[in-house]
C-alpha cells in the first residue's frame, strides 16, 4: 500500500512567516486522515485539492488552540457535504466534550447538531494502555508524551499497511518520545524552538534523537521561525504544501 503525507502547515504556535500552523494529511488508497485541525487546516486542505468531506479520521494530539481551533470550520463543511460515512475523531480523553464546548463558545451548536445527524460523528479517546486501537478504518496506538503539565498530551503510531507512521504532537524529550522513535518507520516530530525549551523540542534535542534512532526516518514540523533545515542533518524539513511519499 502506498501512502503519503501532505503538509497543510509546518509552523509552531506563532505561525512564523511562511509557515501556517502545523497540520498534515495522511493518505492511502483506503483512507484519509487529517492530523491536527489547526486554525488554517480547512483553507489549506482546499488549496491542496481536498475537502472536509473526504476525511475519514481527524486526530488531535492535545487541546492547545494551534492544534484544534480549525474544528468549527471543518465541521461546517462536513455538515453541508454529501458524505454518508461518519467522521471519526481521535484525541485525548474528553475530546468530544472539548470540541462541543468550542462550538458552544462560538454559538455554533446548530452546526454540531447538523453534523451529528449527517453524516455523523464518532469519537475515540486515546488509551495508552491499549496495545492497539481503531478509529474507523485506521488502526493506531497512542503513546503518552510530556509537553505541558496542565494537559494530557499524546503521540500516535498509525498503522499504514505495514508502515508505522509516528507523530509526536507537542513534546519535549521524554520516554514516550523515545518509544515513538523506536517503533516508527517514519516519525513526524515537532521542533518548535531554536534553543532549549521546557515544553518543546529544540534543534539540539532533535539532532540527538535523530542520532540515537538512525533507522527511523525523521520529518520535522511545528517549526519555529529560526529553525532551518541546515541545522538538522539527517532530518527532513518540509515546507507548507510539501508532499512526502512513505514506503
Ligand atoms: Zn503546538
Ligand atoms: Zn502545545
Amino acid at each position: 500500500m502506498t501512502s503519503s503525507l501532505t503538509f497543510l502547515g509546518t509552523g509552531n504556535f506563532l505561525a512564523p512567516p511562511g509557515r501556517y500552523w502545523n497540520s498534515f494529511l495522511v493518505e492511502t488508497e483506503a483512507l484519509s486522515v487529517l492530523v491536527e485541525p489547526s486554525p488554517t487546516a480547512l483553507p489549506n486542505l482546499r488549496r491542496a485539492g481536498g475537502s472536509a468531506a473526504d476525511l475519514d479520521v481527524v486526530m488531535i494530539s492535545h487541546f492547545h488552540p494551534d492544534h484544534t481551533f480549525g474544528w468549527p470550520f471543518l465541521l461546517l463543511e462536513l455538515a453541508e457535504s454529501q458524505r454518508s460515512e461518519p467522521l471519526v475523531v481521535a484525541g485525548p480523553p474528553g475530546v468530544e466534550a472539548f470540541l462541543s464546548e468550542m462550538m458552544q463558545l462560538g454559538s455554533l451548536t446548530g452546526i454540531e447538531d447538523e453534523a451529528r445527524h449527517h453524516p455523523g460523528l464518532a469519537f475515540v479517546e486515546a488509551d495508552p494502555s491499549s496495545t492497539g486501537q481503531s478509529a474507523g478504518p485506521l488502526a493506531f496506538s497512542a503513546v503518552r508524551v510530556e509537553h505541558v503539565p496542565e494537559l494530557s498530551c499524546f503521540g500516535y503510531l498509525l498503522e499504514l499497511g505495514g508502515h508505522a507512521l509516528g507523530y509526536t504532537g507537542d513534546v519535549h524529550p521524554c520516554p514516550g518520545l523515545d518509544e515513538l522513535a523506536g517503533r516508527a518507520d517514519t516519525l513526524v516530530v515537532e521542533c518548535a524552538a531554536m534553543h532549549a525549551s521546557r515544553s518543546h523540542m529544540d534543534v539540539a534535542s532533535l539532532r540527538s534523537l535523530a542520532e540515537r534512532f538512525p533507522s527511523c526516518r525523521m520529518v520535522a514540523t511545528h517549526l519555529g521561525g529560526e529553525v532551518e533545515a541546515a541545522m538538522l542533518p539527517g532530518v527532513e524539513v518540509p515546507d507548507d504544501f510539501s508532499r512526502i511519499e512513505l514506503a
